[in-house]
């Protein structure tokens, strides 16, 4: 099974692939988890990327496009993966379609998870992630066990550098100038399936999401 999560930031697309990826069994493929490690680590990526991150902006599509053609060849996706956060412009749409062509690979299906703006505003600025783990905790909609402590790994939580109110209302618009035409590409391509996610369980929202992508 490959499928992408496509949806504006604090739409949620961490949490639910995180539920996904255990019932499809493939691993999650994160761009922002990926280059976010690279800046931890000190990469020459992370140095490239790392600006762009911080303001909001995108990241150039020649770094993103070979970071994903070198994910995808690894081993542990050989049965499918799920594309988080990518692609985000029509460009990497194309440049994904061509590196399927090029290995064989067939998209199953593309989740527009669609969240009201208020929402999507609470969801980032009370976001908190684990420094250890990764995971997703928020203040406000799902608050840790204890307070400022993950609950799968016991790492310490914190608050993303872009997770700032300036840099969000950044973050937005450029979902809406750069990444929502992506809606009526893959709408074209009779590859889109709608998500309401502006209300409703973690666990009812990846339901139906796992209804509309179906069994494999
Ligand atoms: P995310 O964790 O998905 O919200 O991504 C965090 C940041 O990483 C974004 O604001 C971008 O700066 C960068 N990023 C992640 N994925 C992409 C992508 N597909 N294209 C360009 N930049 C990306």
């Amino acid at each position: 099974m490959i499928f992408i999560l496509l949806g504006p930031p604090g739409a949620g697309k961490g949490t639910y692939s995180g539920k996904l990826i255990d019932i499809y069994k493939i691993p999650q493929i994160s761009t922002g988890d990926i280059l976010r490690a690279n800046v931890k680590q000190g990469t020459e990526l992370g140095a490239q990327a790392k600006d762009y991150m911080d303001k909001g902006l995108l990241v150039p599509d020649e770094l993103i496009v070979a970071l994903i053609e070198d994910r995808i060849k690894e081993a542990d996706c050989k049965t499918g993966f799920l594309l988080d956060g990518f692609p985000r412009t029509v460009e990497q749409a194309d440049a994904l379609e061509f590196i399927f062509k090029k290995n064989g690979l067939i998209l199953d299906k593309v989740i527009n998870i669609i969240v009201d703006k208020d929402v999507l505003f609470k969801r980032l600025t009370g976001r908190r992630m684990c420094k250890s783990c990764g995971a997703n905790f928020n203040i406000y909609t799902l608050p840790p066990k204890t307070e400022g402590k993950c609950d799968k790994c016991g790492g310490e939580l914190y608050q993303r550098t872009d997770d700032q109110p300036a840099t969000i209302e950044n973050r937005l618009k450029v979902y809406d100038m750069q990444t929502s035409p992506l809606i009526a590409y893959y709408t074209k391509k009779k590859m889109l399936a709608d998500i309401q996610a502006s209300t409703g369980s973690i666990d009812d929202i990846v339901k139906n999401i796992t209804e509309v992508v179906g069994k494999k």
